[in-house]
């Protein structure tokens, strides 16, 4: 098996997989930041322009929590108590969310599948409550559900393979947010059929870069910029007043490369890709982004997908759900939703997005495509 071992290289931190396999964990979209006078698209920077374009002068701090590089920038009022609370709240995010602490509310909650209820906190509660609500948005091609399907390609761990037809037959059953029962009252979650197992990898990330905004509001900061693995958050004004600018990943590019920038005020964009954790087998790669009507890896004709909006847990799994939807149905989904924007990019170079998104081509070996 062929595995592949481009991955992000700019950061040092250890990557908790084992060696066998680099995933390559790339930012879905990059940064451009306050004092970047300008953005040279195209190209790809022997330094990733996130770096290079991080102003040196401003404050940030970067931690690995939620298996992915968590970047915040709390510019000129950067106060070491504010970044202290919102690594805290994630990490206390991801100790109640991950499906790999054994010890964490969706463990328990997996373990207990077909037997028993299982009280959990509140924010996994809610956090459950809306990938359902998505669930049933997208028709279950978003599915909270989907565990035992990333367990059997192993796309999350150090041994990815490629199933047979009659093990994906095996667990597709359970794969079904319907058989998940929330009782409000007691606050408990049920997986109806044993094997079941809930996997928040799409949704998490965006619920603990709406929590990190939220300690930046009650510390009355005027801005910041979250970056959760490519769950980005941009927030307040720039001190130049101009609006922000993120920089949208080439697919397949070096990381940090974009080919077109988003421009806005307080949005957050997030993005689904097949470039992001995926492995080779036979020449065929399998990237991480299930169907759940077939089992495989989805292939839609799509390299990604954005969602731009204001709540990031929304986002995160709308980005996953249109993703998996293809074009003409997760087009459907998002004008159906009021303050959704989306920018779809296809195998063949060509981009679409909808009439709201602030999104500008930088690179002109894409092409963008009116409706
Ligand atoms: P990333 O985590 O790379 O930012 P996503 O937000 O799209 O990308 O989440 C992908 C993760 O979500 C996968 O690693 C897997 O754990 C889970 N997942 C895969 N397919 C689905 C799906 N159809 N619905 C819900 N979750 C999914
Ligand atoms: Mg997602």
């Amino acid at each position: 098996m062929k595995v592949n071992a481009k991955r992000n290289s700019v950061f040092s931190k250890p990557f908790p997989l084992k060696r066998r396999l680099f995933l390559r964990c790339l930012f879905a979209v990059t940064l451009t930041f306050a004092s970047c006078s300008d953005i040279q698209g195209g190209g790809a920077p022997a330094r990733p322009l996130f770096e290079s374009l991080r102003p040196r002068a401003e404050p940030f701090r970067e931690e690995f929590a939620l298996n992915t590089v968590c970047t915040v920038m709390l510019f000129d009022q950067a106060r070491p108590e504010v970044y202290n609370a919102i690594f805290n709240r994630i990490r206390e995010i991801e100790s109640r969310m991950s499906a790999f602490l054994p010890d964490s509310d969706i463990s328990r909650v997996n373990a207990a599948a077909g037997k028993a209820p299982v009280e959990v906190h509140d924010d996994v509660f809610k956090v459950i409550q809306r990938a359902l609500e998505i669930a049933k948005l997208s028709g279950g091609a978003f599915d909270p559900s989907v565990g035992p399907l990333v367990s059997l390609w192993g796309i999350t761990g150090d041994t990815p393979r490629v199933p047979s037809r009659e093990e994906i037959d095996a667990v597709l059953p359970l794969v079904n947010w319907r058989d998940i029962e929330l009782d409000p009252a007691r606050r408990t979650v049920f997986l109806r059929q044993s094997g079941m197992a809930l996997d928040l990898g799409a949704i998490a990330k965006g619920y603990a870069a709406d929590e990190a905004v939220a300690i930046v509001r009650q510390a009355r900061l005027r801005r910041a910029l979250i970056d959760l693995g490519g769950n980005v958050i941009t927030f307040g004004r720039k001190r130049d007043r101009t609006p922000w600018r993120v920089g949208l990943q080439t697919p397949h590019g070096s990381r940090g490369e974009f080919m077109g920038v988003i421009s806005g005020w307080d949005m957050t964009v997030v993005t689904s890709g097949i470039y992001e954790r995926f492995f080779e087998y036979d020449g065929v790669r399998h990237h991480h982004l299930f169907s759940p009507f077939n089992g495989l890896p989805a292939r839609t004709g799509l390299l990604s997908a954005t969602i731009i909006t204001e709540v990031s847990m929304d986002a995160d799994a709308l980005s996953t759900a249109i993703f998996v939807l293809g074009y003409e149905r997760g087009r459907a989904l998002v004008d159906s939703l009021e303050g959704v924007e989306a920018i779809f990019i296809f195998e063949d170079r060509s981009v679409r997005k909808t009439a709201g998104a602030n999104f500008a081509l930088t690179d002109s070996s894409f092409r963008l495509l009116t409706d």
